[in-house]
């Protein structure tokens, strides 16, 4: 096979018929695929895609068919078991199949279920990771998912279940009081509850919360607000999901972080917004 990447001194995978690749396209500028993903768009006879892929990622595989999968909260969207058997089909049917998911499949992207499938029909299956919304798209607002003065922790979770409600297994007490960084996917639909959930936890009103909506793409929008008033700044602001929801004063550095807006000639509003002097020089 000729190398399909242009990256010499790597043995990159080959991307064999009939197998399944699933692999992670970041959360949105494309600029943040992996090396792997790019080697499985070089290769792959079909894209199989999801709402929150970029289109001109999409273009980074000519020869290849398109396959739209959606599902979008609220949309009319194709069931998951259909979208696994589909796949399925397609690497019996000889295929080079790419799997392609926004954000890292592993991560509330339903890949593992998609994985599952394929693994019990005996289709072979290469996992390739991408950067999660909740991790790169915070990065892309200027807010570190850890920091040393911060957090010793993060929590992840997901503002919906299956049914569409906010879930119901959610120890929103015991989240609250051992996480000093909380980082919510899909939450937008439930804020209301959530944040009150968060309140009614102990959590300050006062607590910092950043909303990242469209998070590294060109139209991302920053939201700066507190837990009290983050479902009415959301409404006012106007909003629209995807968005990444992240609670606690690591929302904070954004004011010395803003890299975006810093590169737009702005200044950084604080440098120390943290009120903790320079930082260590030691590790
Ligand atoms: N597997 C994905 C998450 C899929 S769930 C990942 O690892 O990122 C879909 C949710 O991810 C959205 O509702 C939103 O909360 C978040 N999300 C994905 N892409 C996003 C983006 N570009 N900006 C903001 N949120 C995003």
């Amino acid at each position: 096979m000729t190398d399909p990447m242009p990256l010499p001194g790597h043995v990159w995978p080959e991307f064999q018929p009939g197998w399944v690749w699933l692999c992670g396209a970041g959360p949105g500028d494309p600029g943040l695929l992996t090396l792997h993903a790019l080697n499985a768009l070089r290769q792959a006879d079909v894209v199989v895609y999801d709402a929150l892929v970029e289109p001109t990622i999409l273009d980074w595989a000519p020869g290849a068919e398109r396959i739209y999968a959606g599902k979008r909260g609220g949309k009319p969207s194709a069931m998951q078991r259909d979208i696994s058997l589909r796949l399925v089909e397609l690497a019996r049917k000889g295929r080079r199949v790419l799997r392609l998911k926004g954000g890292d499949p592993f991560v509330f992207g339903r890949g593992g279920e998609e994985a599952q499938t394929l693994v019990q029909h005996d289709v072979p299956i290469r996992i390739i990771p991408g950067i999660s919304a909740g991790i790169g798209g915070l990065a892309y607002a200027g807010i570190p998912v850890t920091h040393r003065d911060v957090n010793q922790s993060v929590t992840f979770v997901t503002g919906h279940d299956q049914s569409g409600n906010t879930p119901q297994t959610l120890d929103w007490a015991a989240i609250s009081r051992g996480s000093q960084v909380i980082v919510i996917y899909m939450g937008m639909k439930h804020i209301d509850q959530i944040a009150a959930a968060l309140l009614d936890a102990g959590r300050a009103p006062s607590e910092p919360v950043a909303v990242v909506t469209q998070a590294t793409t060109d139209d991302q929008r920053v939201l700066e607000t507190t837990l009290a008033a983050c479902p009415a700044d959301i409404d006012a602001a106007g909003l629209e999901p995807p968005a990444i929801i992240c609670v606690g004063r690591s929302v904070l550095m954004r004011q010395a972080l803003d890299w975006q807006a810093q590169a737009r000639g702005e200044s950084a509003r604080d440098t120390d917004p943290l009120g903790r002097g320079r930082p260590a020089e030691s590790a």
